[in-house]
């Protein structure tokens, strides 16, 4: 058997150097688990950023996709199949829109929603053509396109990859007022993270959204959140949004979506906005296809039940409780919402790699996002048990540095 050093070895030289991985090689998973080549087991505290909130091997989605692999897994939209309609209610009456347009990754997703934003500013707003503008947040983390990070403040997602698409205006996060004054003629949609997660799961000022809302509405602007992170259960509700009981003009909907099996991506939106695309004018040859219906099936009706949001929740009363026991105890701040955290080390201690590091010879899997901001994410099937060992793990590693 070839060890994990040696694997490691091939990819460094093999696959281009476009991630800095934490130098594990996953074999197999189960739950909140996985185990390396080496037999090793880690808790996992990162869950494919979120791609996994329903746990590895989740049975409900494994069973669903193995029917789906043995009868039908791909026709193109080119013709219907039989796991579409259910897809298409199921996500639709989980979002409380009338129209759903799948699509595969995440990036794709916010792609669809800018098109779609815009062809609504031309056509049902009236902007002059070519003029439309969307206004986006400061530290946004949207996907890794050309136009997308055309309007990424992140000088590594940006730098070199220009020219870069026009008709964006960035905005600080947290500050309505900041929209208001970007807000002219020419502006058809905002769109935002409820909850900012790869800047360091930031949560925004109380009411913020709430105003938002309120903005997007006076001014005819579509509200787009991008929930592909915070939504489907990780923060204790479907969608982040709820908790300023805030629906937006459009959901952006991935990670999770998939079942941590397949990228499924969504965007989800009423008939007045997502009736402007017609045929030929977007599209995509997987989106949408069986096998990516049938996963989505299944984590649709696990979100349902309503289960996995109360046990983020409750677990996340656990999580943070613990954590703000950790300030001043090498940790700065703490932030986030339901099972989502994020933790800033004191920056003269460590880096959040080197804390990443100590975390994986401890057991535990999470990964450092901007400088020293450690992120915790585990699988909504974790037992409290270990998310408690999880912690310990974390405050014992950050001890090894003072
Ligand atoms: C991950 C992520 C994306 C991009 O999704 P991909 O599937 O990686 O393209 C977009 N927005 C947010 C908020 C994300 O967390």
């Amino acid at each position: 058997m070839t060890s994990s050093s040696e694997l490691i070895g091939v990819i460094e030289r093999r696959s281009a150097h476009n991630y800095h991985p934490l130098p594990v090689v996953i074999r197999e998973a189960q739950g909140a688990w996985v185990t390396d080549v080496d037999g090793r087991r880690f808790l996992d505290c990162l869950a494919g950023y979120s791609s996994l909130n329903f746990g590895h091997g989740n049975e409900k989605i494994v069973e669903a996709a193995q029917r789906q692999l043995a009868r039908l897994t791909l026709t193109s939209r080119a013709f219907y199949h039989d796991q579409f309609a259910e897809f298409c209610s199921g996500l639709g009456d989980l979002t409380g829109k009338d129209m759903i347009l799948p699509m595969n990754t995440g990036a794709e997703a916010v792609e669809t929603a800018i098109k779609v934003a815009r062809k609504w500013g031309y056509e049902v707003k009236g902007v002059e053509p070519d003029q439309a503008t969307i206004i986006v947040m400061e530290d946004n983390f949207h996907g890794r396109t050309t136009t997308i990070v055309s309007f990424s403040t992140d000088p590594d997602a940006r730098g070199g990859f220009g020219p870069y698409t026009p008709g964006f205006k960035i905005v600080k996060y947290g500050s309505v007022e900041a929209v208001r004054e970007a807000i002219d003629a020419n502006t058809v949609a905002v769109l935002v993270e409820p909850i900012q997660g790869e800047a360091g799961v930031l949560v925004p000022p109380d009411g913020y959204l709430t105003q938002l809302r309120e903005l997007c509405t006076a001014e005819n602007i579509l509200m787009i959140a991008d929930e592909i992170q915070s939504g489907l259960g990780r923060t204790g509700r479907t969608f982040a949004c709820e908790h300023e009981g805030v629906v937006p003009d459009m959901y952006v909907l991935g990670k999770a979506l998939g079942g941590g099996v397949v990228p499924v991506s969504a965007v989800a939106a009423n008939e007045d906005v997502l009736g402007v695309i017609k045929p030929g004018q977007h599209g995509s040859t997987f989106g949408g296809n069986p096998l990516a219906c049938a996963v989505g099936n299944a984590v649709i009706e696990i979100l349902r039940t309503g289960e996995f949001q109360e046990r983020a929740a409750r677990l996340g009363e656990v999580l943070h409780a613990r954590l703000r026991e950790l300030v001043g105890e090498g940790v700065v701040t703490v932030r986030g919402r339901g099972l989502w955290a994020g933790v800033d080390i004191d920056p003269s201690l460590a880096t959040g790699r080197q804390v990443s590091e100590a975390l994986m010879a401890r057991g535990v899997l999470a990964k450092d996002t901007h400088g020293s901001t450690i992120r915790l994410a585990p699988p909504i099937v974790i037992s409290e048990e270990d998310l408690l060992w999880a912690v310990e793990q974390l405050a014992d590693a950050i001890a090894s540095f003072r």
